[in-house]
């Protein structure tokens, strides 16, 4: 019998995966703002989603996962206040914002392959669901539970609060919410309660991301468009929504809000939210200046080329993988270099014991060596699905592919041997778990970089040799084959640096 148990985060229990629509499966996950590198923080739900992704396609249900760009840069620290964060970018780089949300997508989708984090079956964008938006809006306006301002869209929390619980998904009191005074920022005059949120802004004139509407030329709150892509393409209520736990409040607590009275039901059965990566017990992020991006994890270094002073060396993209399948995915999990260069060992001893697996063949007759159970190997993959179950349980099948991969070498070194059903259910399990599930691949470790770094030692003695020797030609002829690949050369005092 094969019952999926999950941790609804609006309940606080597991419960057993029953799809609204079986063997149809809605899942809908908040997806990056796209303004900025990926860093660890984005790997993490992504990895996450993915993983319980793969899990429901193996469990042969048919799954339409929507993940949304969200490419109106919603704005520093609270939804509502604030500078858009990707019309910023593109004043300060001149150019379109959507120049750079495009920019952004393609490095996220870069990356994110590079992880073999599996696409969506829909990618909606924010900027081309504004009609969308407008009208749960309007909807949530005619119901009477918001109210226009200046020009703005509010939704009216205290009302809502008489005949709803909000709170219901994050645990905050309405109480302490609306006790919390920001006199300071800009807008709270608009609002009759510091707890309301934007459903719609005016547009400031040096706000240069901008739609017409009923109310103003402005552009819509942050929380509204899961509301109306969730809707759009998974209906009024779907099975599973997920996000980093960073987004209990205010995101989904307002989903909660806005769907409840746009559509007179909750949006979604089964809310998952994963935890937070620390870097020494603290959070990941910009404002902290502590984060890493995951081009830098992978190439070792800062984008100028200089060392970056949280990494020890370059990891590949499957360790970060690895690394953060190793933990449950409501585990917080430290990042340091000694876990993740652990983590780079243990994938690499799954990887050789997958390889070897390749080379055992049946013993012939005669060996007196005992052979391991049959028993004893299917049970492995018994404890992967049972770990598997029990809400996406990564660590504990990755302790399993251990276990394997301790028999498989014992075989190797002669000490046991295995039967052509063992071996046979072996490669089973690493082609279900490792492979369909975890999302694994044998892709080589970090040491590409190490040789590429190498190369690039040796191109530029040789560059600079030719300088030396006042071979201009050949010396630029270097650095211009180097430009065409993207990577540019520095010389300073203290020598030549490169990055790409
Ligand atoms: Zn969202």
């Amino acid at each position: 019998m094969n019952t999926l148990h999950l941790y609804n985060t609006l309940s606080r229990k597991k419960e057993i995966f029953e799809p609204i629509h079986a063997p149809n499966v809605g899942m809908y996950v908040c997806g990056p703002t796209v303004y900025g590198d990926p860093h660890l923080g984005h790997a993490r739900p992504a990895i996450t989603f993915d993983l319980v992704f793969r899990y429901l396609k193996y469990l042969k249900y048919k799954v339409r996962y929507v993940r949304n760009i969200t490419d109106v840069g919603h704005l520093e620290n609270d939804a509502d206040e604030g500078e858009d964060k990707i019309a910023k970018k593109a004043r300060l780089e001149q150019l379109e914002p959507m120049e750079v949300a495009q920019y952004y997508t393609d490095r996220y989708h870069k990356f994110m392959d590079e992880l073999n984090v599996l696409r969506p079956s829909i990618e909606s964008r924010a900027t081309g669901h504004i009609p969308e938006q407008i009208e749960v809006v309007q909807k949530i306006l005619d119901a009477g539970y918001a109210y226009v301002s200046e020009g703005s869209v509010y939704f009216d929390v205290q009302k809502y609060s008489k005949n709803y619980h909000y709170g219901k998904l994050s645990g905050r009191i309405l109480d302490d919410l609306l006790a919390t005074t920001r006199d300071n920022l800009d807008g709270q005059d608009e609002k009759r309660n510091p707890a309301d949120f934007a459903l719609w802004k005016k547009a400031s004139p040096e706000h240069i991301m901008r739609w017409n509407s009923p109310w103003s030329i402005g552009f819509p709150g942050w929380h509204i468009e899961c509301t109306a892509m969730g809707c759009k393409y998974l209906g009024e209520t779907f099975d599973i929504h997920g996000g980093g736990m960073d987004l209990l409040f205010p995101h989904h607590e307002s989903e909660i809000a806005q769907a409840q009275i746009a559509h007179g039901i909750e949006p979604t059965k089964y809310w998952m939210h994963n935890n937070m990566i620390t870097i020494n017990g603290q959070k990941m992020g910009k404002s902290l200046g502590n984060f890493i991006t995951l081009e830098e994890f992978f190439n070792g270094k800062q984008k100028n080329g200089e060392k970056h002073p949280l990494l020890d060396k370059a990891y590949s993209p499957m360790t970060i993988r690895f690394f953060i399948l190793q933990a449950h995915y409501r585990s917080t999990l430290d990042f340091s270099n000694e876990a993740l260069q652990a983590a780079e060992k243990g994938l690499k001893r799954l990887q050789d014991a997958k390889k070897t697996l390749q080379t055992l063949s049946a013993p012939t007759a005669g060996t007196n060596l005992q052979p391991v159970p049959t028993l004893e190997i299917s049970l492995l993959s018994t404890f992967c699905k049972t770990a598997m179950n029990d809400d996406f349980n990564s660590p504990i099948v990755i302790a399993n592919l251990f276990e394997a991969a301790r028999i498989i070498n014992s075989a190797k070194d002669g000490k046991t041997q295995l039967i052509k059903d063992n071996i046979e259910a072996l490669k089973s399990l690493f082609d279900v778990y490792y492979t369909q599930i975890l999302g694994l691949t044998d892709e080589a470790d970090g040491n590409n970089s190490e040789l590429i770094d190498g190369l690039m030692q040796m191109i530029l003695d040789i560059r600079q040799q030719a300088k030396t020797n006042k071979d201009y030609a050949t010396s630029d002829r270097i650095r211009d084959a180097l430009t065409a690949l993207n990577i540019t050369v520095k010389d300073g005092k203290d020598g030549t640096s490169w990055g790409y």
